[in-house]
């Protein structure tokens, strides 16, 4: 057994006193006993053992300790815990001994986190769901957790690539919003960042760089704009920091996705955060109103840009106040006000309520979101996936407040209809719903509600729900409610969805058979062949344009003919027919091996960065390493995920549309075609131009080889005088 060396040693010991010393409040001996006894343990249980990167194992549980203390701020029972996490997991102790040395407590913890750590392999959905169970035992637990994966991220170098692709897209899918949930948002914006760092490394660094260059500009702004507030504060005899707030890497490469803006464009926006302790005496709202007020004196706020979150904080129980007001070179500035306490809550979020807790804090409405997270959860029925995706909606919706006719308070997520309300209220009040009165007008069950709202549910007996009304909710909760009620017709509804399919399959001259059903599976985005028929019985999906959703299919056979193989080491071997998972693909034309398809979602073009997905049936599915559908399919499917690279050839083309805008005039048709089919020799499948008020939009769907000619087309276009903007799209 190779031990730990004299260095590793002196080095484990610095680290493990440099745990004890960052609580910020004093250890008590007993404690400090109890640590040291755990880490001697866990030190001796996992001796001999090595981490990928080659340092010993027990240097991992003792930082993920270090991020629980400082960077979460939980007490002694979760740095046991996070010190001992891996022990049953690893090594030949088990849940009985850590219960006997460290008590019943710290074993459920330990035994929560065994059962999140085993290998999110096959069914990542299904340990999801567990590790969502674990949330509404202890929340510690997940706390920890996110610790452990906080820390595994920080060290993601020493993994291999396909590991890496699979641990960054769990950590965006599910532990992020996780964190964000729970109102960790250091701990959210680190885990992106490093996820965006393994997955598009370019990018990263890109944006990296940009950020550190601005940086000099910013200082230089809030200095300035901060002058004179900071003089009034002064005067007024606070206690305050202010500071430019750090944009995550992330968030900016999102919006710059999302919105199709540019770096400087999002950097334009400046916000700054004053942080203040409070006068005692004065209550913290008075005192943070009062410091907005100062604010105001001197710069002009934007109308309707004020938010107070203080006197109805958000549900992660997020307190400040929110202002944007005209600065002084003329541009918009965020600003943020908030106490030490609010300011703690929100970089820690939930676990500093703990320690708020006796001085008045809310932690109700988080309360409440877990007890909606158990109830869901137990409900055994759902799909997995189908739990996940709907848990993940409401995990970053952002909240609206109404009120019932006795003036009650309750939250909702933004977009909840009437029908939500209701089933929010009460199962049965959803069930019997028939509509409801907002601000005493007479409104449908699917009407949107709005902050403020004063809500009355109106209901019959002779109500029921109908399959529907799934389209009128959008929480978890209504619609596994909904789901549930009829559930029991569910039999009847797939023999009934089957025995229509077939007959107009029939008519159509089709066979059901498997890839046929598939098709329809992946159009109407299901998941199963049971859903499909259910969702026909039911009549959610109707067969209208079945004659043409199969043929529109067809469209994409356009890239089957391409071949795939698998090459290692540079050496093409010819006799493997079954994919290999851990080895990469060459994406090229010219073998006749197991296939390939390009994904519909995305539309992948040799050149993008792609990665490929193994199905049952020996197909590979082909994505934009950025998809959506993609980031979803490698954290649910690890352990399917392929690395893939695209062959140089020009023999091939790909369906691609790009949208072009710009000023209308004589002739800008014509131009824009001439540079298409004469100067590049691009077909066109179809070109659609439309002009209206002086502006002309065009959609054109060409195809192209690869990335590189994409983009010297794009700029050539973009020279053609007139054009203004041109993208490309999805298909
Ligand atoms: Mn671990």
């Amino acid at each position: 057994m190779d031990l730990q060396t004299e260095i590793e040693k002196r080095e484990i010991e610095d680290l493990f006193e440099d745990l004890l010393k960052s609580f910020t409040r004093p250890l008590s001996l007993e404690n400090e006993q109890l640590i040291r006894k755990a880490f001697q343990f866990a030190n001796t249980a996992h001796m001999g053992i090595r981490r990928k990167s080659g340092e010993p194992y027990i240097i991992h549980p003792i930082a993920v300790a270090k991020i629980v203390v400082s960077e979460i701020g939980l007490g002694t029972k979760s740095v046991l815990a996070a010190i001992l996490h891996d022990v049953v997991e690893d090594t030949e102790y088990n849940l009985h001994d850590i219960e006997n040395m460290f008590g019943e407590k710290v074993a459920s913890l330990v035994d929560g986190l065994t059962k999140l750590s085993g290998s999110f392999d096959s069914n990542q959905a299904t340990n999801f769901r567990k590790m969502l169970l674990t949330l509404s035992d202890d929340v510690r637990v997940i706390l920890i957790k996110l610790a452990d994966r906080l820390h595994n991220m920080r060290t993601l170098d020493s993994m291999p690539y396909q590991k890496q692709l699979k641990i960054t897209s769990e950590t965006l899918y599910i532990l992020a919003p996780l964190a964000h949930r729970l109102g960790l948002y250091a701990i959210k914006s680190e885990l992106e960042d490093l996820s965006l760092k393994y997955k598009n490394p370019e990018i990263y660094q890109q944006i990296k760089i940009k950020l550190q260059s601005e940086e000099e500009r910013i200082n230089y702004l809030v200095f300035d704009f901060a002058k004179p507030i900071q003089e009034k504060l002064y005067a007024e005899h606070f206690e305050f920091t202010i500071s430019g707030r750090p944009k995550s890497i992330y968030s900016i490469w999102n919006k710059m996705q999302n919105k199709n803006v540019t770096f400087d464009e999002i950097y334009d926006l400046l916000a700054i955060r004053i942080v203040f302790k409070p006068k005692d005496g004065i209550s913290e709202k008075r005192q943070s109103f009062d410091i907005l007020s100062l604010i105001t004196d001197i710069y002009t706020p934007k109308p309707d840009r004020i938010r107070d979150w203080i006197t109805i904080p958000k549900a992660n129980g997020y307190e400040a106040l929110h202002v944007t007001v005209m600065g002084p070179q003329g541009q918009w500035v965020e600003v943020q006000i908030r106490t030490e306490r609010m300011d703690e809550i929100a970089e820690r979020g939930f676990a500093a309520h703990y320690r708020y807790k006796e001085e008045g804090a809310s932690e109700s409405e988080l309360d409440k979101w877990l007890m909606k997270i158990r109830e869901l959860l137990s409900n055994p029925e759902s799909d997995a996936l189908d739990f996940l995706d709907e848990f993940k909606l409401n995990l970053y919706s952002q909240e609206i407040v109404i009120f019932t006719p006795k003036g009650d308070m309750k939250m909702l997520p933004k977009g909840a209809t009437v029908l939500d309300c209701a089933y929010d209220i009460h199962s049965q009040l959803g069930n019997h719903c028939i509509g409801a009165k907002v601000n005493h007008i007479l409104v449908p069950m699917s009407h949107v509600l709005k902050s403020g709202d004063q809500v009355e549910i109106l209901t019959s007996d002779k109500q029921t729900p109908k399959p529907s009304w799934i389209e009128s909710a959008i929480t978890a909760r209504a619609k596994s409610k909904i789901r549930d009620s009829f559930k029991q017709e569910q039999k009847k509804h797939i023999e009934d969805g089957r025995l229509k399919l077939n007959q107009q399959l029939e008519s159509l001259n089709v066979k059901p058979a498997s890839n046929t059903l598939k098709k329809l599976i992946n159009h109407y985005g299901l998941h199963s062949k049971e859903q499909l028929y259910a969702e026909i019985g039911m009549g959610l999906v109707t067969l209208e344009n079945l004659e043409t959703t199969l043929l529109e299919k067809s469209v994409n056979k356009f890239v089957k003919f391409w071949k795939l193989s698998f090459v290692f080491g540079g050496e093409k071997k010819d006799e493997n027919l079954t994919i290999e998972k851990k080895k990469p693909f060459l994406l090229n034309e010219d073998q006749k091996k197991a296939t390939f398809q390009l994904a519909t979602c995305c539309n992948p073009i040799p050149g993008d960065d792609v990665v490929g997905f193994a199905s049952e049936d020996q197909q590979i599915m082909i994505h934009n390493k950025s998809c959506e559908e993609a980031v979803k399919l490698m954290s649910s499917h690890g352990d399917d995920i392929i690395e893939v690279t695209w062959t140089k050839s020009k023999m091939l083309y790909y369906l691609t549309h790009i949208y072009i805008r710009g000023f209308d005039h004589q002739g800008i048709a014509n131009k824009i075609t001439n540079v298409i089919s004469n100067e590049y020799g691009i077909n066109m499948r179809s070109i659609n131009m439309d002009a209206h008020d002086g502006i002309f939009e065009g959609n054109l769907h060409l195809y192209i080889q690869n990335t590189e000619l994409l983009e010297k087309l794009i700029t050539k276009l973009l020279d053609i005088k007139g054009v203004d903007t041109v993208q490309r799209k999805e298909i």
